[in-house]
Order: C-alpha cells, then structure tokens, then sequence
C-alpha cells in the first residue's frame, strides 16, 4: 500500500478547527487507500512564545534546555491531533520523536538526523492507524532530546518519507506554493507549478523563507518529490523534483532580495601574498559565514581594501574580528557598511543558455541601479546594491526575466 507523509506547519494546526481540519484530510487521503504519517509543528507561535519566555528566565539558556522546552510545543500539537481523529471515529496513535528513534547528533538546537526506526511506524500503519510525529524534535543515541533548528519540522517530513519510501510527501502551509519572489514586495510574482531541490536550495539561502533548507537537501539525497500546498484548499502547489518538466524553456525561475547583510571593510592591507589567507581563517575562527569577497589594489599594488559581506546578526563580531586583524597586521582601520542588500536571479536553465548575466546587468542599468559586485555560480547570479534599491532591483529582474507572465 502506498505511503503519504502529510507535514502540517504551525499556522494549519493554530486552534481546534483547525486541528480538526488537519485531521479530516489525513482521514480523506486514508479512505483513499494510502497509509497515512502525519507530522506537526508546535501550534501557532507557540515555539516564538516559548522562546521569549526562555529570555526572560535565562537570557542565555542552555541549549539542552531550550530543546526540553521548545518540544513541549509540538508534544501538545500530536496529542490533540490524535485526540482529533479520533474523535472522527478513525483510530491514531502519536509518538514523539524518541518514542520513534528519531535518532540525532548531539548539537542541541541544529541536531542533524541519523537515523528512523521506520519499522516501528510501519507496524502502526499496518494495524490501519494514522500514524503522528512529532515535528522538529529527535533524540541522541544517550537519550537527550534535541531539536532540528526553527523550521524544522520540514526536515522531519521529508525524512520520514525517505526512511518509510513514501510515495509523496505534502508539505500543508498557510501559501499556496512556492512562488517566483516575494509577493509581498512583487505583487506579480507567480506560483510556480514546479522547481528543482537545487533551485529551491539557492532560492532557500537567498532569502526566499518557503522551507526548510536541510529538508531540500533530504529530499535532493534521496529523491523524495516534495508538494508544497495551502492547508486551506485542494489546489495543486509546487512540486519540488530532480527534473522539471518545462525545464529547457525556462531559464530564470525565480528572483531574491536579502536585506540583512552587512558589508565589513578592511582598509590599507599590504597586498602580499598570504594575507587574505591569514585574514579569513581568522573569520573563519570567529566562526562568521562569509558571502562575497571584494578586493580593490591601490598605490600602485601596494595596499588594497578587503571587505567582505556577511548578514546583519554576525556584523558586530565581524568588525571587532576585524579590528584585531588591524591590530596584528598593521592595517589602517576597519569600516561597517549596513547598507547593502543582494539581488540574485536563479534558474537552471542559465546553465544552457548564454547572455542572461548580460541581460541582468542591462535591467539593473536601466533601473538605475548601481552595481558593487558580482557572484555567480552554474545556476545563481547575484549583484551587490545599495540596500534603497532592494525592492526597485528585485520588481525590475522580476519583469525583465519575464516572471510576471
Ligand atoms: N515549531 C518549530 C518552529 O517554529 C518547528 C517548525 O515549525 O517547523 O521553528
Ligand atoms: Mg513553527
């Protein structure tokens, strides 16, 4: 009998009816002949509100104790969903994600999935159960209870449906889909019937706040075909696959701003062989990701400006790093510059088609928008701006790529 994994994100299990509504399309999908795992995310903000309440006991929890607190969320949100089926007259039974050996690492509060015990599931489902598990949460192999990292719940389903060989996994939101950009700052962006797990990879990391991004990485590793669709009506959303079908025709799928970014400038380094190398593995040692890099020589190749961007939360930290790399290099002075954003278009189509950085460049100056640096890879292509232009730039990519029709 075919297998559906039906994972339900916070906003679709808020209150009761919700909850209920929840329940009666995992029962549908049941009469339809499939077996049925559902896995839930902590009901409404209740993960905001109890991470709130951890600061204001401790401004600076223990990361073991966070992961005991926040999956207190989705342990409420199982029971009831159980309870609601039942109530349908239809049997279920929830489980924790110890309870199922959801088996993690030990880095509290961005564990990494080891392993599923799918047979214990699966003897659920056979005995005509719908089977519920908890969302975000797993165990280590001495019994701590962990937790994914916000939004994990995501990774729960696709990994669930990889460890059962699901047929499909559902991904039930409060949107329709994935859509071609921000509708909120584009009102022409469009859902899209369909996208790569690698375009979905890049869109996730740009900015674009649709999944989970490990969950896109389950699924790419084991080739689950993922749906992403509203809770709230029967239409079709995306499909996020190996291959799409329209694939050649399309050659930008989508467009992204990322706003908080901070750009960290370096300036009057010696431009000698081995300082970039000594620079960034002392970043790297601050433990800040680091995005583009931008390196400008001067007099006559004696100095140069190093910066670098990394986003807004690590900006601090980069310039204080910075400020000891003056000290033991010897360079002038270290400069923040919060006033950058990045807009890049993704698509796998650029990988056949040529002209598309070209066509960029000419929107973005047509828009007037000024250029600082540049970022490509095979299926990304990304321009550094003035952070005021954000949301003129993305509007202009998102017509001129014509994402709009
Ligand atoms: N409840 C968790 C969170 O809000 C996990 C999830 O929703 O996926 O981050
Ligand atoms: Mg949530």
């Amino acid at each position: 009998m075919s297998i559906v994994v039906q994972k339900f994100g916070g906003s679709s299990v808020a209150d009761a009816e919700k909850i209920h509504r929840a329940a009666r399309r995992a029962i549908k999908t049941k009469l339809d002949g499939h077996q049925v795992v559902m896995t839930v995310s902590a009901m409404g903000k209740t993960t905001d509100k109890l991470v709130a309440l951890a600061n204001e006991v401790n401004p600076n929890p223990p990361r073991r104790e966070m992961d005991m607190l926040l999956t207190t969320g989705e342990q409420v949100s199982i029971s009831l969903m159980a309870m609601a089926i039942e109530a349908s007259g239809h049997e279920a039974i929830s489980f924790t994600g110890g309870q199922i050996g959801m088996l993690t690492d030990d880095s509290h509060t961005k564990a990494r999935i080891h392993s599923i015990d799918a047979e214990r599931i699966k003897r659920e489902l056979d005995a005509g159960k719908i089977v519920i598990i908890a969302g975000f949460q797993g165990v280590t192999e001495h019994g701590a209870i962990t937790t994914l990292g916000r939004g994990g719940s995501d990774t729960t389903a696709v990994a669930l449906a990889a460890a059962l060989k699901a047929d499909s996994c559902e991904i039930y939101t409060d949107v329709d889909g994935v859509y071609t950009t921000d509708p909120r700052i584009v009102p022409q962006a469009r859902k899209m019937d369909e996208i790569t797990y690698d375009e979905m990879l890049e869109l996730a990391s740009l900015g674009a706040k649709v999944m989970h991004s490990r969950s896109i990485e389950f699924g790419k590793k084991y080739n689950v075909p993922i749906h992403v669709r509203s809770s709230l009506t029967d239409t079709k959303g995306t499909m996020i696959v190996a291959e799409t079908t329209g694939m050649e025709g399309i050659v930008v799928r989508g467009v992204t701003l990322k706003r908080d970014l901070a750009r960290v400038v370096l300036i009057g380094v010696p431009n000698k062989p081995g300082i970039a190398a000594r620079i960034f593995a002392h970043v790297a040692k601050h433990k800040i990701v680091v995005d583009d890099i931008i390196q400008n020589v001067y007099d006559q190749g004696q100095v140069a400006n190093i910066s670098f961007t990394t986003s807004l939360g690590d900006a601090k930290e980069a310039v204080a790093c910075g400020e000891e790399l003056a000290k033991e290099i010897g360079f002038k002075q270290v400069e923040l510059d919060e006033n950058v954003a990045k807009v890049s278009i993704v698509g796998i189509g650029m990988k056949t088609h040529t002209g598309v950085a070209a066509q960029m460049f000419n929107a973005l100056s047509e828009a007037k928008v000024n250029i600082q640096n540049i970022n490509t890879s095979e299926i990304v292509i990304s321009c550094l701006i003035d952070q005021k232009d954000g949301e003129h730039a993305l509007q202009t990519l998102h017509a001129a790529f014509d994402l709009d029709k």
